[in-house]
């Protein structure tokens, strides 16, 4: 278990029905997902292959952008489930707060950052 406070997520916020998941970060931080931007950057070796390249796939359908269960790993990751039963992809905590889409995070500084 990292002990980088904003590698830690102390809160997860996904309402039924929303295409939003909130996460509240041991930081203070607070990142808000859009599930375009969650199912379409999922890290499994099925949706990104194995070249090392994060790459954005657009979602298609509603089922893709339902979720069905979010699941904690080992404290450092959680294990997305959408509703089209996709369930492979595991969000490390970095890669989450990679994908942060708040305006702070967005900052063009931050490099070649994955982007919807
Ligand atoms: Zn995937
Ligand atoms: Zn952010």
């Amino acid at each position: 278990m990292t002990r980088d406070p904003r590698l830690k997520a102390v809160a997860i916020r996904s309402p039924r029905g929303a295409r939003t998941t909130e996460i509240d970060w041991a930081d203070g931080h607070k990142s808000l997902y859009p599930h375009t931007v969650l199912r379409g950057y999922c890290p499994c070796a099925g949706c990104q292959g194995h070249t090392g390249e994060i790459a954005f796939h657009e979602p298609a359908g509603d089922a893709q952008l339902e979720l069905d269960d979010i699941e904690p790993v080992g404290g450092y990751a959680l294990g997305l489930k959408w509703f089209d039963g996709h369930a492979s992809g595991i969000y490390s905590f970095r890669y989450l707060r990679e994908l942060c889409q708040c305006a702070a995070c967005a900052s063009p500084d931050r490099g070649n950052r994955p982007r919807a």
